[in-house]
Parts: C-alpha cells; sequence; structure tokens
C-alpha cells in the first residue's frame, strides 16, 4: 500500500481557515477595518451592498503596500507586524496571524489597490477562490482599497447559512461602532446600498459617541477617568436614568480593542448599584489601558474575551473610579463632592433644581386603568364578565379553555363563589392572590398584563382598527443610525397599531400620533422603549416583525412588577386576563398564573 498521507493544497487549507476567521459579512469588515487601522490610516471608508453579501469595500489612506507586499499579504501566515515569537508579547497592533487576507481571498473575489505614500506608482491585485486573476501596475491613490465581492461565492452552504440582509447589517453596523468608537481621532464613513448610514468626522470621544448614538448623549455621558499603575480607565458611562432594560450598549476597549467580559461588566454594574432598577443595565463606554504584557494576547482574532494578569485589582479599580464619576457629578446622591462644573458641559443639577430619582424609562404613573372617575365601556363589559364568571361559579365547575393539552396550569376548580372580589390580596406590589375552591392562585401582575395587551395588540393589528391619538405638539425623535434603519424597516408594522411618524432629516422621526390607548405617556419614551424591547425580541423572533411589535409594545405598556395595584384594577386585570385566548402564559411564553392546591398546603403542615 502507497503512503496515504499527504499536505493539502493552500486554496483548500485557506478556506477551512477561513471558516474560522469569517463566519459572516460582518467578521470580513472587522478584518479590514483593523488592517486599515494598523495602517496608520487617518480616514476610513466602509462601503457595503446587500449586508455585504455582494460588496465589502474598504478604503483608507494607510501607509499603503509595495507591490510585493501587496502579492504577499494573500498569503497565510504573511504579516509585516511580528518577526519573532518575543513580538507576541508587545502586540500594539490589531492583527498580527496573518490570516485574514488569505483566509478572505480564499472565499470571495477580491480587488486591491494600493500604493505607498511617496511611490509613484501603485498596484492592483484580483484574486479569486486563492487563485491570482490579475495582477497590474495602477494609478491608485496613496493608501489601499479592498473590495471583497461576493463572499462565499464558492462555498454555497455558508451563503446559504447566511441570516436575513437587516440582520447582517446589524452586524456590520457592531463591528464598525466596535471600531470607530475608540478611534475618534480616525474619520469613518459607512455606506450601505449608496446610503450613507455613518459620517464620523475626526473628533474627541464624546464628540465621536454623539455621532454614533445622536446628540442626546451629550447631557447623557458622565466622563470616568482614572490613573494606576495596572490600569488606565477613561471614557464615559451613562447617567443613572438613562439605564436601558436591554444590553446594547455596553463597551469596554482593552488597548483600543473591543473586548466581552462578563466579569467587568459586573463591576461596573455593581457600581451602579442603588442608581438604576433591579432589571436594568448600567451603558458605558469605557476605554481600558494596560501594559500589552499583562494581558493574554494569544486571543484568537475572532474571540473577544481576554485574560487580564491581576484582575481582581482591575475589577476594583474599574467599580470604584465609576463610583466616583458618578458622586462627582451629583448623580449618586450620597456623594457630594466639589463640583467643576468647567469640565463638563453638563448642568450638574437639572434647570429646576430638583434632582430627579433615577426611573426607568416607561412612565412609572402610567396607571392603565386610570379613567378618571369614569368608567370605560371596557370596563363595564369587564365587570360583567366577573359577574358572569362567580354566577356561574355557582352552578357548575368553571373550565378554563386550555390551548395546551399538556398545559400545567390547568385550574378546574371552582371559583369559591362567597368570595367577593376584595378577597383579591396583592403580594409585595407584584404579585396578586386569589382563592379557588381547592386552593389559590398567584397571578404576576406584570406577565398578566403583557398578555392581556398583546392579544388586544394582535387583534387590531389583524383586524387593522387601531386608533392614532394625534399629538397636540409632534415631538421628534433622534435615534442612532442603527436604530432609525431598524425603525424604518417596521414603520408599516408600527403604523397599524397606531403611530403615526414620519421621517424628518438625518437619522430623525417626527412622531404626530401614538397608539390610541397610550395615555399619558411620553410619545419619544413610548417609541424609545418599544424599539429596544423590539431589538431585544429579535434573537428569537427574526423574521416574524408583527409578533414581536405586538410582544415589545405589550412590554413596554405593561404595568411593572413595584407598581400598587387597587382592588378595583386587580379585578380588571384579571378579568381580562381569563378573557384572553391562552391567559396562562405570557408573550414569550413565561407563566402568568400559578396554582396552589390546598392539599399541598396540607402537606406542609402535614396534616
Ligand atoms: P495581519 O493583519 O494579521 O498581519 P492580514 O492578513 O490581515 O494579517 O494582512 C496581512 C498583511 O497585509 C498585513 O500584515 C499588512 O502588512 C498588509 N495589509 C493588509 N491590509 C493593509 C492595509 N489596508 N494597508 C496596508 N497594509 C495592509
Ligand atoms: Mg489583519
Amino acid at each position: 500500500m502507497s503512503d496515504i498521507i499527504h499536505l493539502l493544497p493552500d486554496s483548500v487549507a485557506n478556506q477551512i481557515a477561513a471558516g474560522e476567521v469569517v463566519q459572516r459579512p460582518a467578521s470580513a469588515v472587522k478584518e479590514l477595518l483593523e488592517n486599515a487601522l494598523d495602517a496608520g490610516a487617518t480616514s476610513i471608508k466602509l462601503i457595503i451592498k446587500d449586508a455585504g453579501k455582494t460588496l465589502i469595500q474598504v478604503i483608507d489612506n494607510g501607509c499603503g503596500m509595495s507591490q510585493t507586499d501587496a502579492r504577499m499579504s494573500f498569503e497565510r501566515h504573511a504579516t509585516s507586524k511580528i518577526k519573532k515569537a518575543d513580538d507576541l508579547y508587545a502586540i500594539k497592533t490589531m492583527g498580527f496571524r496573518g490570516e485574514a487576507l488569505a483566509s478572505i481571498a480564499a472565499i470571495a473575489q477580491v480587488e486591491l489597490k494600493t500604493k505607498r505614500i511617496g511611490d509613484e506608482i501603485g498596484v492592483s491585485i484580483e484574486i479569486e477562490g486563492s487563485e491570482l486573476k490579475s495582477q497590474e501596475a495602477s494609478n491608485t491613490a496613496e493608501g489601499t482599497s479592498i473590495a471583497v465581492k461576493n463572499l462565499f461565492f464558492n462555498v454555497p452552504a455558508r451563503r446559504n447559512f447566511l441570516k436575513t440582509d437587516s440582520v447582517e447589517l446589524r452586524h456590520i453596523i457592531d463591528e464598525f461602532q466596535r471600531v470607530a468608537i475608540p478611534n475618534p481621532e480616525i474619520a469613518f464613513t459607512l455606506h450601505h446600498n449608496g446610503t450613507e448610514i455613518f459620517n464620523l468626522p475626526k473628533g474627541n470621544l464624546k464628540q465621536r459617541l454623539m455621532n454614533v448614538f445622536g446628540s442626546s448623549y451629550n447631557t447623557r455621558l458622565v466622563p470616568v477617568d482614572e490613573k494606576t499603575d495596572i490600569v488606565n480607565i477613561g471614557g464615559f458611562v451613562i447617567k443613572p436614568e438613562f439605564a436601558k432594560k436591554t444590553r446594547g450598549e455596553q463597551y469596554f476597549f482593552l488597548n483600543k480593542r473591543f473586548i466581552k467580559s462578563a466579569y467587568l461588566h459586573h463591576a461596573v454594574q455593581s457600581a451602579f448599584e442603588q442608581l438604576i432598577p433591579n432589571d436594568s443595565y448600567a451603558s458605558y463606554f469605557l476605554m481600558l489601558d494596560v501594559n500589552p504584557k499583562t494581558i493574554d494576547i494569544n486571543i484568537h482574532p475572532t474571540k473577544t474575551e481576554v485574560k487580564f494578569e491581576d484582575e481582581k485589582a482591575v475589577y476594583a479599580f474599574l467599580r470604584s473610579s465609576i463610583k466616583k464619576s458618578l458622586g462627582q457629578f451629583n448623580i449618586a446622591p450620597s456623594l457630594d463632592f466639589d463640583q467643576e462644573e468647567h469640565l463638563f458641559n453638563i448642568p450638574l443639577k437639572p434647570i429646576d433644581g430638583i434632582i430627579k430619582q433615577p426611573t426607568i424609562k416607561v412612565n412609572p404613573e402610567f396607571n392603565p386603568f386610570k379613567t378618571d372617575g369614569i368608567k370605560t365601556e371596557k370596563q363595564i363589559s369587564n365587570q360583567k364578565n366577573w359577574e358572569r364568571m362567580y354566577s356561574r361559579h355557582a352552578d357548575n365547575q368553571l373550565e378554563f379553555e386550555i390551548k395546551k393539552e399538556d398545559e400545567q396550569q390547568v385550574i378546574n376548580s371552582e371559583w369559591d363563589k362567597d368570595l367577593s372580589k376584595k378577597s383579591l390580596y396583592q403580594l409585595h406590589n407584584k404579585y396578586i392572590l386569589s382563592h379557588i375552591k381547592t386552593g389559590f392562585i398567584i397571578i404576576d401582575q406584570q406577565g398578566a398584563h403583557e398578555r392581556v395587551l398583546y392579544e388586544r395588540i394582535m387583534d387590531s393589528m389583524e383586524g387593522q382598527k387601531s386608533l392614532t391619538q394625534q399629538e397636540l405638539f409632534p415631538k421628534t425623535i433622534e435615534l442612532s443610525a442603527a436604530d432609525f434603519a431598524l425603525v424604518l424597516e417596521i414603520k408599516n408594522e408600527i403604523k397599524t397599531i397606531g403611530f403615526d411618524i414620519s421621517e424628518f432629516g438625518k437619522n430623525t422621526f417626527v412622531i404626530h400620533g401614538i397608539p390610541a390607548d397610550s395615555h399619558d405617556i411620553d410619545s419619544v419614551h413610548l417609541l424609545e422603549g418599544l424599539l429596544e424591547n423590539y431589538k431585544q425580541n429579535l434573537q428569537e423572533l427574526k423574521n416574524n416583525k408583527q409578533e414581536n411589535i405586538a410582544r415589545a409594545m405589550a412590554q413596554n405598556l405593561a404595568i411593572k412588577s413595584g407598581k400598587i395595584l387597587l382592588p378595583e384594577e386587580m379585578n380588571n386585570l384579571i378579568d381580562e386576563l381569563f378573557a384572553c385566548k391562552m391567559p396562562y402564559s405570557t408573550p414569550s411564553g413565561k407563566p402568568t398564573i400559578s396554582t396552589f392546591s390546598l392539599e399541598d398546603l396540607d402537606k406542609r403542615f402535614k396534616k
């Protein structure tokens, strides 16, 4: 038998490596942007077509490459960034593995044009599936332009695996922001299908954040600045009152490289303790600088985790520096340092002189049951339902319609007819306790209300019969580019639930009207809350906009845990809940009702 082991041809090896380096268009975007940073560019343009499936092009004004280097750059393990193993411990560049271009060229059609600063003539190279197609002298601009076309053209399985354009674009925007935020001294633009999504001029970090997330960030940012032997900490946290219920704006940059760290996130979150509600996340853009020797640099290019030599110390410094900042800027009420107003142009105290308690975005005063003393038709009919329910109990066992056969929460027991409605009891401002003949049930008020609203919204979407409450004074809302794109995407659907909005210049909408039953909620908060929940639901409901909007809106409007309910309100809620098609769970599948039998109780008391 002859020997059977042989070396894989480079093109195959590269394709295999590509599977690790390039998972989706966004990973190619990341690599190309990082190369442009490493090349010392001061201006970087990203041009995308069809969410990167057709084209990803990065144009920089960095150092450029010689003709030989240009060709070499596509070889595997070809890098200009390290020469010997020792260099690995002093990495200051984003790349160093020499894998990215080789990988990308293995699975796409790549056009590279580059010229070094000062060179007479540059070079243009075309490579397709690792194969050199052409190489010629070219009269191109100083710097480098790389166009990656038809990603995965030769790996159909991968190509088919890609998500919808909106999902892939979101990933690209994420990567773009992760590179653009920590490099405010570099100008960036991003175009998608001919539309400018970002235009970020040079500036400082604060200006960069305002350009990325909207000018409203001007008054939201609190600077953090601490220098120690182990780590220098800079950047900003967002004031507690703007904390969000979704993760999203949690950015750590370690030596300007985006990293994820649950451990450090915990440090920040703990610095915000007591200042934000338990279910909210602190938002932050924190720059950590450490000596490269004290971190494990051998992180895989696609990974964003990192190991610190002295993780505990970094945690402690981070926590204390944020606490200090929040205190200094008079956000933590217990601390009142000397205020240095000139340092930062946000008003240290609100204009009206009253320091507000941090609040979650949804109007806490909102009372979905408020009727100003006048009973609505709906309430009257609810009351009738209640009465019907109680009288029905009298003659027969009440069986609730249950959709799922294996439904755990079967309450087929009789409601105790002797109980008046007043026997409802609110536990910890969170749960409603009610007797049933065989024991008792506990209803989660927030989840129950979510269910009620969700079904109502779904109905109105399907029946197209929602009402709009026109705003007396239409408000404008400025969004981040990503959120603006998202609203455009769901504009038609949110119309069907009663929003009336129109575009108003760059990243801005005017809100003319909101769903009629949103009561006294501020229109901007309402839309922001909807968006936030919508994004949160995206993972689970990628392709179902309607469902997501109904869920998001229900989450947005539902009374929250912690709200004190009047007996009448509890009555109405339970009444409406049992009028639902599927009362037993929230739209996202969490239980709304839990049943406890007397037997269970008896057992506990060893009876
Ligand atoms: P790495 O970045 O890990 O070195 P890459 O495959 O990303 O590996 O790039 C290979 C080499 O090509 C780089 O080391 C660099 O010398 C060169 N290169 C890539 N992109 C650019 C660019 N935009 N400008 C100048 N040189 C570049
Ligand atoms: Mg690289």
